[in-house]
This record gives structure tokens, sequence and C-alpha cells, in this order.
């Protein structure tokens, strides 16, 4: 109970610290927080290394789901195994496919600005996808595609443990609040829970190739998550 009481003053201090009066209306707590006992809190950067490792290995030559098929590589995501923030877009595309890389293309350009814009290098932070295999022509996942694969980037988030997550796109958002019919556009900057870890969902950088001008929307999102990040630090 103690316990309880002290993780509630803490959280309220945390938001009050960021100068909320009370609790964001929209954080939304769907999933039970993660068993983040202090197992998980305590480990190194060489326990998650491994624990990453292990993971990937687990994942092996998958054949778990269609979309195998047509790979060439699976994308497994790369990063500090020690960072403090993750993004997490929806799937490869055919440069990561090529590449076995998270982001390497013409979107992933875009996100490396924004990463180094926000004053991190890309190796400072963790890039991972819902899925981890490039769908055929881009398309969007398959609902049967991510059910099969989400639990791999769950894990990998529960091994991380970052601080906050910037989910990339609409698909990302869906997967990570269990919301099937959310509008990006609606729910954008805002505050969700994912099992005890701050889920601030944005625009995908392929979408804002196609509309520059909200640039700077995601660009006021990374403010948000850096003012947390701060406050955290
Ligand atoms: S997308 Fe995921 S579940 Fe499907 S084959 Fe690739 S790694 Fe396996």
């Amino acid at each position: 109970m103690a316990n309880i009481v002290e993780n509630i003053k803490d959280v309220l201090e945390f938001y009050h610290a960021l100068g909320f009066e009370s609790l964001p209306v929209n954080l939304t707590v769907k999933n039970k927080p993660v068993a983040m006992g202090r197992k998980v809190k305590d480990q190194t950067r060489s326990d998650k290394e491994d624990l990453l490792r292990k993971l990937r290995e687990e994942i092996g030559d998958c054949k778990r789901c269609k979309l195998s098929g047509k790979r060439t590589n699976i994308v497994f995501g790369e990063g500090s195994p020690d960072a403090k923030l993750m993004f997490i877009g929806e799937a490869p595309g055919r440069e990561e496919d090529i590449q076995a890389r998270p982001f390497v293309g013409d979107a992933g350009m875009v996100l490396t600005r924004l990463i180094e814009k926000m004053g991190f290098r890309r190796e400072d932070v963790y890039i991972a996808n819902i899925v981890k295999c490039r769908p055929p022509m881009n398309r969007d996942p398959e609902a049967d595609e991510m059910e099969e694969c989400k639990g791999f980037v769950e894990r990998q988030i529960e091994i991380i443990h970052p601080q906050v997550i910037m989910s990339l796109g609409r698909i990302s958002a869906m997967a990570l609040t269990g919301d099937a019919k959310l509008k990006i556009t609606a729910i954008r900057g805002k505050f969700f829970d994912y099992k005890g870890i701050l889920l601030i969902p944005t625009f995908h950088p392929a979408y804002l190739m196609r509309n520059p001008k909200d640039k700077w929307l995601t660009w006021s999102d990374a403010q948000k998550v850096l003012e947390i990040l701060r406050a955290k630090s």
C-alpha cells in the first residue's frame, strides 16, 4: 500500500512539475501497468542489450505471419538499449527491408532530422516498428499481422523501459492505445498511458513529407516530449 501511495505521489509531482494543475484530461489508462518492479527498473544497459539480443534470436527467421513471404530482411529495431525515448512506427519500407534497419529511407531522414533537432543522435534513442517485415507495396499492416508481431515490440518496450514513447502515425498509435477508431489528427500531441510509460502520438514522417506544413505540429509534440524528459531528469 505504501508503494501505491508513493507512486501516486510521484505521478502527481511529475505532472505538477510540468505545470499541470490537474492530471491531463486526455490521459487514458487502457492497460494495466507493466510488471516493472525493481527487476526491470534496475537492469543495466548490458542486461538490456543481452535481453534484446535474446529476443532477436527468438524471432529468428520468423514465419509467424504472411509478411514473411516477401520480405528481404527482418527489421528488428536499433538504438540505445537504455534509451529514455523510443520512436515506434508501423512497418519497414523498401529501403528498411533492404538494409534491415528502421527508418533509413526518405521518411527516415525526416525522423533523423527531428531526433537531431531535439538534441539527440539516433544512437541515443531507440527506433522500432509495430511489425518487423515490410508489407507488400508498403500497404498498411493488416490486423492479423499486427496481432502476430506486436508482442515483439511490446517486449522491446518492456526491456528498454523508456520514459517516453513517441508513436509515429495512425497505425502505431492504434496498436499501442488499443483504439482502432482513433484519428491521428485528433489525438496527436496528447498524453496516453502505455503500461505505465507516457505515450505521445505524432504524425508519421512519411505524412510530413506529403504535408510539410504540418511539421510544426510534430515539432510542438516533440517539445512536449522534451519538457517531460527534462522534468524527469
Ligand atoms: S511481421 Fe513479425 S510476425 Fe510477421 S513474419 Fe515478420 S517478424 Fe514474424
